[in-house]
């Protein structure tokens, strides 16, 4: 017997419906790339996505096409990708921090028809045009008057094109299953996947998201998504604030310490997101101007670990809470956040910062677990670690176009690639990406805990662990350090006995080299592929 409960199929324009209707004029703000700050609000922008939906329409786009993104987060980008979806296309985020070359292989394996891309990015798509088999149609996100001569095929400027469309239309109406978004992984091992949202893991996942322990939007927050749409969904807020009828602000193109500070104080940003990094510079810059951000309750940290000392100066000096997140592009992307529980109530200042520098626990539709190598259920004590393994309905199950490739265990988890463990709570924490993780003697030692002891050495700006093979143990950790200018570097005694009340004795490093830099990816994680690959000989001395 079913329910008796009407078919509201769970589509993406019904959030932009919700919030034109229940918060018309509900402001967005953006830093527009040509300049000047731009308003408007979920009326206008419903409005405009309609005509992107008509224009497209008339473009011959159909049911299941993707439709390229190569843009920052402004207005004009929150509607494309309503007015893209509003028809059963897909949104194609494109990351324009990729190497050139893989951006056009992305572009070219998802077989995207349009290319819609901010003014900033025309001279890279100048370069590559000649190899987009696939690209119709060159938008370029800006008005007439700011149209430079580009070059590109049937390229036009998003306004002119726009104004081909009276927003006489009406949403299409299709499956809740129907794919919605295109997004590809950065590729650090082989060729980019490209993982595939659909309307109903969207917006399941965002009312996951609008849960007060995860992220929590209400009507009187003002968002702001630092994190670009073109990363993992943008970390869901560019449907989760609408779903709320939160005010959004968009910074456009500038995302430096001054300009983020400049922003937050202007548009009176209470609730932002982004990775540490962009955190850090905006700490930088406020201790160098002796400025504050009043306006600012909560951030989330996400995309790599949120170091304890970002954590502790935002809530102690600056009265902001730390949302520390964890996720992936296919899980789309949250997967855990700090949460208040309260079993953990009653801790003393510093015990509570190191649970919040764990990953945290999942909202309701993410399921976890952790598992050996054979598979097997590892103990929740906070200390085994073991492969970390996800299952819920905004979770891949397969890549794009690779349908055929089993991607999921017989219990249907996927394999995050990341090695974590869990404690009694349901606080989860990652020690490794399985492939950096070092196997000594059949034990695992984690090169992300050795990295976050070594940090704390004078003088150590930057640290990275990896493998060395080893005859007996099969692996040993070498470990690499970039040294702040004019800052003595240590010998390897002089770290070990520094490490030694912090980590296993059996943990301690075997070798310490000294590099001026070491190499990260295009999302600003530490390339271990190619510290590897350089040191993939390298032996202890003696
Ligand atoms: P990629 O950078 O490989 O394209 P994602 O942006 O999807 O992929 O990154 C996902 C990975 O980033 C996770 O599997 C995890 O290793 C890492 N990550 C994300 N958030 C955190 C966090 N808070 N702490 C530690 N690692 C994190």
């Amino acid at each position: 017997m079913f329910g008796l409960m009407q078919d509201w199929p769970l589509l993406m324009h019904k959030v932009l419906d919700h919030a034109a209707i229940q918060h018309p004029g509900r402001e967005i703000i953006s830093r527009s790339v040509e300049g000047p700050f731009h308003h408007t609000n979920y009326h206008d922008v419903r409005l405009r996505a309609l005509r992107v939906s008509q224009r497209l329409q008339r473009d011959g786009i159909k049911l299941g096409d993707r439709i390229a993104t190569l843009a920052w987060n402004t207005w004009r980008h929150v509607e494309a990708w309503y007015g893209i979806t509003g028809i059963g296309a897909l949104y194609h985020t494109v990351n324009p921090r990729l190497f050139p070359d893989q951006i056009a292989w992305i572009l070219n394996h998802a077989g995207s028809r349009v290319l819609m891309l901010d003014l900033t990015f025309i001279p890279l798509i100048q370069q590559l045009a000649p190899k987009l088999e696939h690209i119709e149609r060159f938008i370029i996100l800006t008005d007439g008057a700011h149209l430079p001569e580009t070059g590109l095929r049937n390229a036009v400027a998003y306004e002119d094109w726009l104004a081909e469309a009276d927003g006489d239309f009406a949403w299409a109406s299709f499956d809740e299953r129907t794919a919605a978004g295109l997004c590809y992984t950065s590729g650090t091992t082989g060729d980019p996947k490209g993982v595939v949202y659909s309307h109903r893991s969207n917006i399941l996942h965002a009312l996951a998201c609008n849960q007060v322990d995860c992220l929590g939007l209400g009507v009187a927050d003002r968002v702001m998504p630092v994190v670009p749409m073109f990363h993992a969904n943008g970390w869901s807020l560019p449907i989760s604030a609408p779903m709320a009828g939160a005010t959004l602000i968009l910074p456009g193109a500038k995302l430096d310490g001054a300009s983020v500070h400049e922003i937050i104080t202007l548009a009176r940003v209470n609730f932002s997101a982004a990775v540490p990094t962009v955190w850090m510079m905006l700490l930088q810059h406020m201790e160098a101007t002796n400025t504050r951000i009043d306006t600012l309750k909560r951030v989330v940290i996400g995309g790599s670990a949120c170091p304890a000392p970002i954590t502790q100066t935002y809530q102690e000096k600056y009265g902001v809470r730390v949302i520390h997140a964890w996720g992936m592009t296919e899980m789309s992307p949250v997967g855990t956040t700090y949460q208040r529980k309260p079993e953990i109530s009653g801790l003393d200042a510093e015990a509570a910062l190191a649970l919040q520098a764990k990953q945290g626990c999942p909202p309701f539709t993410v399921e976890m677990k952790i598992t050996d190598d054979e598979g097997r259920d590892l103990p929740w004590n906070g200390e085994v670690f073991g492969r970390l393994k996800v299952r819920g309905p905004a979770i891949a199950r397969n890549y794009f176009r690779h349908e055929d490739e089993a991607v999921l265990d017989e219990d249907g988890f996927f394999d995050t690639g990341d090695v974590a463990t869990i404690d009694a709570n349901g606080f989860m924490e990652v020690t490794d990406r399985s492939k950096d993780v070092i196997k000594s003697g059949g034990e695992w030692i984690s090169s992300i805990a050795l990295e976050n002891a070594a940090v704390g050495y004078p003088g150590v700006a930057e640290a990275a662990v990896v493998a060395m093979h080893d005859p007996k143990w099969d692996e040993r950790p070498l470990m690499i350090l970039v040294m702040k200018p004019g800052a003595a570097a240590p010998d390897l005694a002089a770290m070990n006995t520094f490490l030694a009340d912090k980590v296993a004795k059996w943990w301690l490093p075997d070798d310490l080299v000294v590099v001026d830099e070491i190499p990260h990816t295009a999302t600003g994680k530490i390339l271990k592929t190619k510290l590897r690959e350089t040191f993939k000989d390298h032996r202890p001395k003696g």
